[in-house]
């Protein structure tokens, strides 16, 4: 949240703290926008702090979130004992520098790199993928410059289902989305929507394997095969990227036999978040590249490291590292066969959770969760009630279940998002749908409640 621009205040809200209830010492009253002139005891501090925290929603039971809310506590002790580790500072740090390295091995080897691990560990998905949309309309301004062309307007091919950062990415870094739309019952961009858009100023295709909208993957090898096609045609080479960061920890595992990565020649590069079904608490994700070729010269800043060179691209510079180390640990706790265990046991209590939702009569689902443990459902008809009555309904019992509206031009469809994650056990899961029936139950007895303007929210994540 950008903090200082003008928004609504509540009224009731005052400027100073009022702390009693934190602890008995704490009689007076603490002001809340500016520094205190004196400081308290630190049992005070962590309690008034921590009193404050209760009002935020339990973790567990956020099902909106894609990131990751539960980890071992070796885990945890690890990351505590790296709190105090700049990951920038290579030179200090040669130890967790080399298992950064080792994870951009393993991440770019899962994908099936030809190469060995071309890539960076980055805050998340989002700085992952403003690197690898810069690495694309680098190289693509290199190439009409080679061939003495203007490079003065990119344009970048993409659905409007894309998660904000790509909006980001285009408007930042002067680059013209050129959006696919979507339509009732496609929520993902097809090949031929996509090659209707490209031209020679393209820098690139994005394909996702994951949609935050619904969890499914979009068509990327049929994608991939059409500009394939485009290239033996025109000549015209138009490389992909794909923004995995939720498939990229979850097809490998789950559907090894599907391609949407390294395999296919005109993927290029590709970005994940450790922090989402890679398991790791926030903030990492990781963005590969195919190989040297496809990260311009220019683009990396060199650090000097144990008195040698060490090339780093981010857009950040100091940066924890415990949460790469906690990325490691999960790599070498878990194995392939422990990420497929989890992500499988995920994905069961998500086709359980969909298919009961299905068969509860008012709803259909828009997916079910069989590509990424996601699924999204919707009103069959119009009813007295919304999805958006039905959140609020669940969240009086804990449950944060998201409603939302879907991208532009098929926006009039409001859905509820159900995202399942290592935590949520088939038990509490069962919870989840007793409270779902209970809800429509008593919505519908209430008859029509009060008609309210409910303006879709935007999809945070
Ligand atoms: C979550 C997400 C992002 C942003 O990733 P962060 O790791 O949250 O920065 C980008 N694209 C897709 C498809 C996502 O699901």
């Amino acid at each position: 949240m950008l903090y200082g621009v003008k928004r609504a205040r509540s009224a009731r809200e005052a400027d100073r703290l009022v702390p009693a209830y934190a602890r008995r010492e704490l009689a007076g009253t603490i002001a809340k926008d500016h520094l205190p002139k004196a400081g308290m005891g630190a049992d005070e501090a962590y309690d008034l702090i921590h009193d404050e925290l209760m009002l935020d929603g339990n973790a567990r039971l956020n099902l909106a979130t894609f990131v990751t809310t539960w980890m071992e506590p070796q885990a945890e002790r690890l990351m505590t004992e790296c709190f105090d580790k700049n990951i920038i500072d290579k030179d200090e740090y040669p130890a967790a520098a080399r298992i950064e390295e080792r994870c951009v091995n393993m991440v770019s080897k899962l994908f099936h790199a030809p190469e060995n691990g071309v890539g960076a560990s980055a805050l998340g998905s989002s700085e992952a993928v403003m690197l690898a949309g810069m690495a694309l309309k680098w190289k693509w301004k290199a190439r009409r410059k080679a061939a003495k062309q203007a490079s003065d307007r990119p344009n970048l091919v993409l659905g409007n289902n894309v998660q904000v950062v790509w909006e980001k990415f285009c408007r930042y870094w002067e680059v013209e989305p050129r959006y696919v739309k979507m339509a009732p019952g496609r929520y993902t961009i097809n090949a031929e929507e996509v090659l209707s858009r490209v031209d020679e100023n393209t820098i690139g295709v994005v394909g996702i394997l994951g949609v935050t909208y619904t969890g499914e993957y979009e068509p990327i090898q049929d994608v991939h095969d059409a500009l394939v096609d485009l290239k033996k045609r025109t000549g015209l080479e138009v490389p992909m990227h794909v923004d995995a960061a939720s498939g990229g920890f979850i097809a490998p595992f789950l559907q090894p036999k599907l391609t949407w990565d390294f395999r296919l020649p005109l993927v290029k590069s590709i970005n994940v978040s450790g922090h989402k079904y890679g398991l790791v608490y926030p903030g990492v994700g990781w963005v590969v590249w195919r190989d040297q070729d496809e990260l311009p010269d220019d683009l990396v800043f060199h650090v000097n490291y144990l008195g040698g060179d060490f090339p780093t691209f981010t857009l950040n510079f100091s940066r924890p590292g415990n949460q790469i180390i906690a990325q490691y640990y999960n790599f070498l706790r878990l194995g392939s066969d422990g990420y497929r265990r989890v992500q499988q046991a995920s994905q069961d209590v998500a086709t359980y959770l969909s298919s009961e939702i299905a068969k509860m009569g008012p709803f259909d689902l828009l997916s079910d969760g069989t590509d990424i443990p996601v699924f999204a459902f919707r009103m069959k008809k119009t009813r007295a009630w919304t999805v958006y009555d039905l959140s609020d309904k669940l969240r009086e019992k804990g449950w944060l279940v998201p409603a939302y509206t879907m991208p532009p031009d098929v926006e009039d469809i409001s859905v509820l998002r159900v995202v399942c994650r290592e935590g949520l056990s088939r038990d509490l899961a069962s919870n989840l749908l007793d409270d779902i029936e209970r809800s429509v139950k008593r919505l519908g007895k209430a008859g029509a409640p009060a008609p309210r303007k409910r303006k879709g929210s935007a999809l945070k994540c």
